[in-house]
């Protein structure tokens, strides 16, 4: 079985603007090349709003050099970005947005979420891209739960859900720019499965939810990231103690130099303050004005 070699737990929340109170599950400020392609993993853990009048969330920011990829398990959130992207994803849909060259964009609550309330959940990763692809245009894929490939385990036991990539023969509605796996899951508790991950892939697995023990001997809590060894090996075994709700990711590693400052996440710094400079000189276009 694939080699566990580091488990990270992370408990602690902090707001992303006002509608977003995530747990960061992994940086690549912190973890670097070892999780290449994957740059970063913000889990907003079930949270109860109130209705409100106002949309919370995140203003305008820019992005550039990377894919921001957002599943929404609970609640909406509504996108619009400066490259005519934009949006509302229901729970169960994922947003995949290319930022490439430059977008601003701004995340919120949907108008429907802001208005009844309840609760919210999602994750928000970060994929980087290729340096050759790094200033591509920017794009935006809306992909819904039903063109999401969903496969029951024996049992009733659990299901996987292929959002890029492919599982089992089944692929994923994603388009990516290196070879990526991004399947989400549930496995019940007092059961197991078996996964077969690329070898030689960066591979993570992230608990959202539960309790697992993984390849017989690791036992992992929720908020968690369990890394495993780039070998040879392709087999990862989860037993369920809890109910468990999880995320895998598998991708090349891309083998480039990263270089990040905030939004933006580069090879070099002459790019950084490239970067910089173009969103200061509007080069990054607007968010259309709503009409
Ligand atoms: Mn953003």
């Amino acid at each position: 079985m694939k080699k566990v070699i580091g488990v990270y737990r992370n408990q602690h929340m902090h707001w992303v603007g006002d509608g977003f109170p995530v747990k960061n599950l992994f940086s690549y400020d912190r973890l670097g090349q070892a999780i290449s392609p994957f740059l970063l993993l913000d889990y907003a853990a079930p949270y109860h709003f109130d209705p409100a009048t106002v949309q919370r969330g995140v203003g305008s920011h820019p992005h550039r050099g990377f894919e921001t990829v957002t599943l929404a398990y609970q609640g909406e959130v509504t996108h619009q970005d400066s490259s005519g992207g934009g949006g509302t994803i229901q729970a169960g849909d994922v947003q995949w947005m290319t930022a490439g060259a430059g977008v601003i964009h701004e995340e919120f609550h949907s108008p429907d979420f802001a208005r009844q309330g309840g609760l919210f959940e999602m994750v928000q990763l970060w994929v980087n891209l290729p340096a050759k692809d790094k200033m591509t245009a920017p794009a935006y894929q809306a992909i819904t739960q039903a063109e999401i490939p969903r496969i029951e385990m024996d049992h009733e036991a659990g299901h996987i859900r292929v959002i890029a990539g492919e599982y089992g023969g089944h692929h994923g509605p994603a388009q990516t720019f290196s070879p990526v796996n991004v399947w989400d899951g549930e496995l019940k508790a007092e059961y197991e499965t078996f996964l077969d991950v690329p070898a030689h892939h960066t591979t993570l697995l992230v608990l959202l939810k539960g309790e697992l023990v993984v390849n017989g001997a690791q036992k992992v809590l929720d908020s968690s990231i369990v890394m495993f060894a780039r070998d040879s090996d392709s087999v990862i075994q989860l037993q369920a103690y809890q109910d468990s709700q999880f995320v895998l990711l598998s991708g090349e590693p891309l083998n480039e130099p990263i270089q990040g400052h905030g939004p933006f996440v580069m090879n070099n710094k002459a790019e950084i303050i490239q970067a910089f400079e173009d969103f200061n000189q509007g080069r990054f276009g607007k968010i259309p004005v709503k009409s």
